[in-house]
């Protein structure tokens, strides 16, 4: 892995964190994580609202697992058509 400089590390450290405190503000109001921000470089905070997730409330794939699924029954129709 390509050895980057420091204001490469501290620029996308200052930006995870920042994506992450604004989630954490907007879903949960107990300020959660506000006194360790720096806490938020590690682990992992998403949202799951309808904006953020509509496939899960709409019952429908999400785009990665769509096309997972069509080379799947490609796969099969190949593994058909050969028999
Ligand atoms: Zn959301």
């Amino acid at each position: 892995m390509a050895r980057r400089n420091r204001g490469y590390y501290r620029h996308h450290r200052a930006r995870v964190i920042k994506r992450k405190c604004k989630i954490v503000k907007r879903r949960f109001h107990n300020g959660f994580g506000k006194d360790e921000p720096g806490r938020f470089h590690k682990g992992k905070i998403h949202c799951g609202c309808f904006l953020c997730r509509p496939h899960k409330y709409l019952g429908i794939l999400n785009k990665t697992n769509l096309v997972k699924r069509q080379s799947m029954e490609e796969e099969i129709k190949e593994h058909h058509g050969e028999k």
